[in-house]
């Protein structure tokens, strides 16, 4: 696998691998790689000639007041988990390098699409996450780019780009991983302390719950998101930033009744640590 940190480099390598008349699949992350990262890297080495990964702790989708001065940065482990997943390029770039211009040019998503869920509390996070990911469309010239459905409003905010741009690829959008007792794996978990990891259970447990009454036959929205609320409150570290319901694709806003398919998400945080976590819900 090659590691590299200019994009004179991926440049170089995009082209000869489009000279050769290669396929390339693309795994954006932002590092601290993890079994989530690795199943998007598995299922892009599936389908592709090539496989790209980046590992961008992407400072414009961070707020002020957020973790990106202390988000975990660990290249050589990361190097480890993309090269054995089946990487073959790690492009690992200096800001500077992603954001030449002190005045950048943005992609923003407009609409509900991009306000609700975290876009409430995070109000330039997903203008930050499109540009940083046409930044990387445009570098790898991708056919495929794979994302997890952990960022469940990531993946359908990036799908509603990628139609509304033209853009020349298609996105997979890939399972939730979780850890053996649940918990949806994030590079952000290592914050946990042994308890707060504990408490934070309480959240894949509710959605669980959530998706067993409605498999029973509940169609009520509300009464599903009352059940999750009422069973996180339960666990008294826990500090509830949203549980909501949105029709899928696009996050449209919804009806009383739970008809076709809907995505219930949440953000909670324990200590300081904000969690999300989601289930898609269908019939
Ligand atoms: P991040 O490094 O957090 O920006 O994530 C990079 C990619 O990995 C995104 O597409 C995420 O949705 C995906 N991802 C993160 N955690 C998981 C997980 N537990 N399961 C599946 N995909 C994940």
């Amino acid at each position: 696998m090659i590691i590299a940190h200019k994009i004179s480099e991926l440049k170089e390598f995009v082209h000869q691998c489009k000279k050769e008349g290669k396929s390339i699949g693309l795994v954006t992350t932002m590092g601290a790689l993890h079994e989530g990262h690795a199943s998007l890297i598995k299922a892009a080495r599936a389908e592709n000639d090539i496989v790209i990964t980046t590992v961008f702790v992407n400072p414009t989708q961070f707020g002020p007041n957020e973790d990106y001065a202390k988000y975990p940065r660990t290249l050589e482990a990361d190097a480890k988990v993309a090269e054995s997943a089946g990487a073959d390029f790690l492009f690992n770039p200096a800001p500077e390098e992603m954001y030449p211009h002190k005045d950048p040019t943005w992609v923003e998503v407009e609409g509900p699409i991009t306000k609700v869920l975290c876009g409430r509390t995070r109000p330039i996070h997903f203008r930050g996450v499109a540009t940083v990911c046409t930044k990387f469309f445009n570098l790898t010239e991708c056919d495929r780019a794979y994302y997890g459905l952990k960022d469940a409003q990531q993946t359908q905010v990036l799908q509603r780009m990628v139609e509304d741009l033209f853009m020349n690829l298609e996105l997979r959008i890939c399972p939730i991983v979780r850890e053996a007792d649940g918990l949806a794996k994030s590079s952000r978990n290592v914050y946990l302390s042994a308890e707060e990891h504990k408490a934070a259970l309480v959240l894949s447990r509710s959605l669980k719950h959530a998706k067993e009454a409605f498999e029973a036959g509940e169609r009520n929205k509300q009464k599903l998101i009352d059940q999750v609320i009422a069973e996180i409150r339960t666990e008294p570290m826990s500090d509830i930033d949203y549980v909501e319901m949105y029709g899928m694709p696009g996050l449209t806003e919804m009806g009383e009744t739970i008809e076709g398919k809907a995505l219930l998400a949440l953000a909670v945080k324990f200590g300081k640590t904000r969690l999300i976590d989601n289930v898609v819900l269908e019939a």
